[in-house]
């Protein structure tokens, strides 16, 4: 059976409680009257750091045993994770060690510093910066906590899919942003062990969607990263994945793949009809509904994952400029 159950999400619900915040689910009559069925945002975006993943990093740094939390955490994300598990370690007092490659832009190094964790600049690549994580926890003991394959993180992304159903408890469909599968393992896994019915869409973005590939191959396999609006949901699957790819595949009712128009798109209403400003991965759900991709079962609840993107790129999107990233780094 799924490595996550209700009983692990309901526990990390306790643990994290007081660690998070529990973020407003807000009607969206724009696109009730759109779609023609009720649609409801979950406002993620409000969190503390900005995203969902503090609730993953802050159930599996509650759960460190004592010679643990005496030698701290580690991490390779410079992104929405690392972030977290920065946050989540200086709550509960702990070291946090986050690995970045000497590419990685200097404003995301301070931004990780000034939660209060230590930085190494190691190699030129992510993989450089994870074989750095390896030897940390190989040598000095740390704890490597997962931006995604860990059944403790899903757990605590789980408890999204508690509040959702807590708000909206007739809801028949929920729309969730899917990379790594944590979150919409977590969501989904709460969910369908509340209401089996309910139908779980993930939605990735087309350009390089590792989990999408995955399913179609039966197995993880690797996709090359690409430029994105949604850049939070690039990246792999992990080939040696244990938890997420399993829990998505057995729980999971559809996998939709969207243009980065249809990101900008969903960008562009959040922030002009339902007055949220979201990042690109984010942005994916409402998207979807916008362009027609989904079959809409009432009511809807889409999940607003995160807030962090850049603000220079968020007022050319709203402004209407048809931003193409792929041709920028080119
Ligand atoms: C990490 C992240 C996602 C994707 O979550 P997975 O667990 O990797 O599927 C979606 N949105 C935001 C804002 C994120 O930070």
């Amino acid at each position: 059976m799924n490595p996550v159950a209700l009983e692990d999400i309901l526990a990390a619900q306790a643990r994290i409680r007081g660690l998070v915040r529990e973020t407003p689910v807000e009607p969206s009559p724009a696109l009730t009257a759109r779609i023609g069925v009720p649609v409801w945002l979950k406002c993620e975006n409000h969190q503390i750091t900005g995203a969902f993943k503090l609730r993953g990093a802050s159930n599996a740094v509650a759960q460190l045993g004592v010679a643990e939390r005496a030698r701290g955490v580690v991490c390779a994300s410079t992104g929405n994770h690392g972030r977290a598990l920065a946050h989540a370690a200086r709550a509960a007092g702990i070291r946090a060690v986050v690995c970045m490659s000497r590419l990685v832009p200097a404003n995301k190094l301070r931004a990780i510093e000034a939660l209060g964790a230590e930085v190494r600049i190691i190699g030129r690549s992510q993989d450089d910066a994870q074989e750095e994580v390896e030897r940390l926890v190989r040598e000095e003991g740390l704890a490597m906590i997962p931006p995604f394959d860990d059944p403790r993180v899903v757990a605590g992304q789980g408890t999204l899919g508690l509040e959702m159903l807590q708000a909206v408890p007739d809801m028949a469909m929920a729309l969730v942003p899917l990379s790594g599968g944590g979150l919409i393992a977590g969501v989904a896994a709460a969910l369908k062990a509340r209401k089996p019915d309910i139908r779980v869409v993930g939605i990735s973005m087309a350009r390089g969607a590792a989990m999408a590939e995955s399913l179609a191959a039966g197995q993880p396999v690797q996709v090359e990263e690409l430029p994105s609006l949604a850049d939070s949901l690039g990246g792999g699957i992990g080939l040696g994945n244990q938890v997420t790819f399993p829990m998505v595949r057995d729980l999971v009712d559809e996998v939709i793949l969207l243009s980065e128009p249809e990101i900008a798109a969903g960008i562009r209403h959040c922030y002009a009809e339902e007055r949220q400003v979201i990042e690109g991965a984010a942005a994916v759900g409402v998207g979807a509904l916008l362009a027609g991709k989904l079959q809409p079962k009432g009511p809807v609840v889409a999940l607003l994952s995160g807030a962090n993107i850049d603000m220079g790129l968020h007022l050319r999107i709203v402004s209407g400029e048809d931003v193409d990233l792929m041709a920028e780094e080119a």
